[in-house]
Parts: C-alpha cells; sequence; structure tokens
C-alpha cells in the first residue's frame, strides 16, 4: 500500500479523477490491467477500462447503491458500475422500473443511461481476481468512500447491495465516530437502519449471478428494496 492520502476533493466529478488515477493496491491494479491485455473471448474487439472504476450518477443524488467490487469483465472492461455483466442486467432494468434509471440496458460507458436520484459506486473500485478483494485493499479504498459520502449533499438512504458493501458503509460510520458498536447491526436481506447520522441503510443481497440464478434474490425482492428506498428518500 502506498502511504499517500488523497487530498480532499472538491467535486465527485474530481473526486471520480483521483480514483481513476489511484494506484493503492498494486495487486489489483496488476490484476485489471492483465485482464484488459488478455480479454475474454466474447469481448476480443473490446478496448477493456482495466483502471479502477469511477462512481455513476446523479450527484444530487438521495439514494445511493453501494456494491462490491467491478466485475473483471463487466465494470472492468465497460468502465461504469454494473455495466456489461449479469449483475448488472439484473440491475439496471429493476432501476428503470423503480424511476432511477432512464434505460433499462446498461451496455457501455456511452450508451445513453442517465440516473436521477441514485449514485451507484462500491467499497472497491478495482475488480478483484475470484470478485474477492483483501481487507487491506477493501481498508485502501475507504478513503474514497469517505470523501464520497461527504460530497453526496442530499444523501438519505444507501442501498447496500451485500455483506460486505454493508461493513463497508458502517466501518465508514464508525471512522465518522458516529456509530460505537457495530453488532446493533446485523445484515439479512431487506433490513433497514436508521443511523445516528439519520442516514438510512437498506440491506439487500448482492445482485450476483450466484444469487440471482438460485433464485436466492428474485426481481420482485430486489424491486422492493428500491421501491422502498424510493419512499424513505421521500422521492
Ligand atoms: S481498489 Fe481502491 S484503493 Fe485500491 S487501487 Fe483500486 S481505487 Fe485504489
Amino acid at each position: 500500500m502506498q502511504a499517500d492520502i488523497p487530498a480532499q476533493f472538491p467535486t465527485l466529478e474530481a473526486l471520480n479523477t483521483g480514483i481513476v488515477n489511484c494506484n493503492r493496491c498494486p495487486r489489483l491494479r496488476t490484476y485489471c490491467a492483465e485482464v484488459a491485455r488478455l480479454r475474454r473471448r466474447a469481448y476480443i474487439d473490446w478496448e477493456y477500462w482495466g483502471r479502477p472504476v469511477p462512481s455513476f450518477g446523479d450527484p444530487e443524488a438521495r439514494v445511493l447503491a453501494l456494491g462490491l467490487a467491478p466485475g473483471a469483465h463487466g465494470s472492468n472492461r465497460t468502465g461504469r458500475p454494473f455495466t456489461g455483466d449479469g449483475s448488472g442486467d439484473f440491475l439496471y432494468p429493476v432501476l428503470y422500473e423503480a424511476g432511477f434509471a432512464s434505460q433499462p440496458t446498461a451496455t457501455s460507458r456511452n450508451d445513453g443511461m442517465k440516473l436521477t436520484d441514485l449514485w451507484i459506486t462500491s467499497v472497491g473500485r478495482c475488480a478483484p481476481p475470484e470478485n474477492k478483494p483483501t481487507t487491506e485493499e477493501l481498508s485502501n479504498c475507504s478513503i474514497w468512500l469517505d470523501q464520497e459520502l461527504r460530497l453526496l449533499k442530499n444523501l438519505r438512504v444507501v442501498v447496500c447491495l451485500g455483506r460486505i458493501a454493508f461493513d463497508g458503509f458502517l466501518a465508514h460510520e464508525a471512522r465518522m465516530n458516529k456509530i460505537g458498536a457495530r453488532s446493533a447491526y446485523i445484515f439479512a436481506h431487506g433490513a433497514e437502519y436508521t443511523l445516528p447520522s439519520r442516514r438510512i441503510a437498506i440491506t439487500s443481497y448482492h445482485p450476483s449471478l450466484q444469487n440471482t440464478n438460485t433464485g436466492k434474490l428474485t426481481k420482485p425482492m430486489f424491486m422492493a428494496v428500491f421501491e422502498r428506498a424510493r419512499q424513505l428518500a421521500r422521492l
């Protein structure tokens, strides 16, 4: 890990530029670049993004969707969260029906997608081998989440996609001295917590193929999460 702590960025746009140029995790930067060099046969004509993936959405958002990390051939290929893989194919139709996304399909950074009242990010910004960032890598990347949550001035509701995202959000609240013991907050699909910071966390199973192909997470279950987020954010 590099010892540097980046400066406080004044805007979300500037923060995204800082994220894209981050080199704090050599293992992940090497992996992302290597995946981009080798590519998957189905995407052999693509020029992979191959770097940290910037966040995406509406800077005035009242709702945040917080994921785990980019997929090697999804976001690491397209350069936009949940774009170009099975998780995104499950997520964006729900966001469209819930009124957060302008279209149900997400294929590339230039597909015309616009988000309203929603910002999407993740606790890890570089694709990890086997979808498993190390504890140290998640800790390295938490500096970006801290700055992002400071810059999302209207934020009310955080939809945590999976246990690791929920843990990452709670760790942020603890770093900000907003919560003490984290044991009061238990992950379960559809759980809801109003935190002392007045932000509300909703937890959901992650829309990974492992969960959606097995029926652990169904479309109605996922719709209910984002409809509840709308309600809590008073949209
Ligand atoms: S995972 Fe986060 S901290 Fe690590 S190199 Fe990528 S952007 Fe930087």
